[in-house]
């Protein structure tokens, strides 16, 4: 049996981070993740500018061997495509010009297989951290000095003061020690594939969210990678999914195949992998995410952005609280719920504001003709595009989406 202070279960983009963190606090740690990297993960691959701000506060080193990944694109922005199939480009940064960019992308889209290993990589330049790979945890025992955890034989077990865990969308612990279950109505069905020689990709690497009216609330992407692939997938709540009794596999064909606009791009495409589906875990509802000896961080937490299905930027973040509040239990010795807690209030104080705002976009997503009429809206008006390329930094110009005066506004001045 392996014995340590903390014992982090999962090695992605939650797992990663609080470990790195860990590490940079002097705090050594064990991590355990019964894939073998590099591994695949479902996913859109899209890093928002949220990614790379979260490894920089860990250390500004590892934003920069990110920033020098080849296995990347640049993504400037992205392009909306409304119901009615108007179509707007959003700049990430309000003075993006094409003809001249200078700096750092705000975005990038990588493949999972390629952006987790570079975060493992991080992982075992740390001689502080120990990584075991292709080694599962499916057994947790509370004991009165930490907890026992185990793989299904009990061949492994690790004795931990602390878990932080990292371990995705099916953790069994956050089902069967924090009690939180999947709720369709807070959950969406996701799946991807890959595909070579989509036409009509943007230059400058923005990524498509596509409105398509058959799957309100939810939405169809390409999200453009290197050597002219990109990433094609849809996300849906499942509670549509449920009552829809929809096929998301079968959705997803037939937008290819006979969508009058998606048909012409995927004319001469061909799939670059299998068609695979996952879940997102949304974080529409607050809930606790710690226990005694315990903190639930990403997807083990529901932590995914209810309205662009974003969770990495989120995972990176709850990982970094968490082993900030680890250092702080480990210093006092005192693991409680009670001063576990302020593991929850730090997270909802640094993300709570954004997901409660994009529950509320979402929801508004689901009106056609609100979409519509933002988007015809904001194509001829240049002070709205502007605007909305703040709102991606601004979470308090966001809330103006969420405002019936910001929409009067607008019908008032349609210049
Ligand atoms: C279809 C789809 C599209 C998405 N698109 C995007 C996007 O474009 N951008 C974005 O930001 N987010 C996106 N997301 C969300 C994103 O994938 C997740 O939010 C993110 O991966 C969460 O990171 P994590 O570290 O919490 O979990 P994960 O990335 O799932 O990592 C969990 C790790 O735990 C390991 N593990 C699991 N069980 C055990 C066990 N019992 N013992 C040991 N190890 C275990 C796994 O092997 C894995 O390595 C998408 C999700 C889906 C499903």
């Amino acid at each position: 049996m392996i014995a340590t202070d903390v014992c982090v279960i999962g090695a992605g983009p939650a797992g990663a981070a609080a470990a790195l963190q860990l590490q940079r606090l002097n705090i050594s740690c064990i991590v355990v993740d019964k894939a073998i990297f590099p591994r695949d993960k479902i996913c859109g691959d899209g890093l928002s500018g949220k990614v790379l701000t979260a490894l920089n506060r860990i250390d500004k080193s590892i934003g920069e061997r990110l920033c020098q990944l080849q296995e990347k694109e640049d993504s400037w922005g992205v392009t909306f495509t409304a119901p009615s199939r108007d179509s707007l480009d959003i700049a990430y940064q309000p003075d993006y010009n094409p003809q001249a960019k200078t700096g750092i992308p705000a975005g990038f889209v990588c493949k999972r297989i390629n952006f987790d290993n570079f975060l493992v990589t991080e992982l075992k330049r740390c001689p502080d951290i120990q990584l075991f790979e292709g080694q599962s945890i499916d057994n947790f025992t509370l004991q009165e000095d930490g907890y026992l955890l185990t793989d299904a034989a009990g061949a492994f077990s690790v004795k931990a003061k602390l878990v932080i865990v990292a371990n995705g969308a099916h953790s069994a612990f956050t089902k069967e020690v924090a009690g939180i279950h999947m709720e369709p109505q807070h959950y969406c069905a996701g799946i991807r594939a890959y595909y070579k020689g989509v036409t009509g990709l943007h230059a400058d690497g923005f990524i498509e969210l596509h409105f398509l009216r058959s799957l309100l609330p939810g939405y169809f992407w390409i999200f453009p990678l290197p050597n002219g692939e990109a990433n094609v997938g849809i996300s849906i709540l499942s509670s549509v999914v449920r009552k829809r009794k929809l096929n998301l596999k079968k959705a997803m064909q037939d937008i290819v195949a006979n969508d009058p606009v998606m048909k012409e791009r995927f004319k001469n495409a061909t799939l670059a992998s299998g068609i695979g589906g996952y879940g997102l875990p949304l974080g529409s509802k607050k809930r606790t995410l710690s226990g005694e000896r315990y903190m639930l961080t990403g997807d083990a937490a529901y932590l995914i952005d209810p309205f662009t299905g974003e969770g990495i930027g989120n995972a990176l973040y709850s990982g970094r609280i968490a082993a900030q509040q680890a250092a702080a239990c480990l210093q006092a010795n005192d693991f409680r719920a009670a001063i576990m807690k302020k593991y929850d209030d730090e997270v909802y104080r640094v993300l709570g504001a954004e997901l409660g705002l994009s529950t509320r976009i979402q929801k508004l997503a689901n009106r056609t003709w609100l979409f519509n009429f933002l988007m015809k809206t904001a194509m001829r008006n240049k002070q709205l595009r502007e605007l909305m390329s703040c709102m991606f930094y601004e979470i308090d110009l966001r809330k103006k989406l969420t405002k019936p005066s910001f929409y009067m506004k607008m019908l008032l001045n349609r210049s």
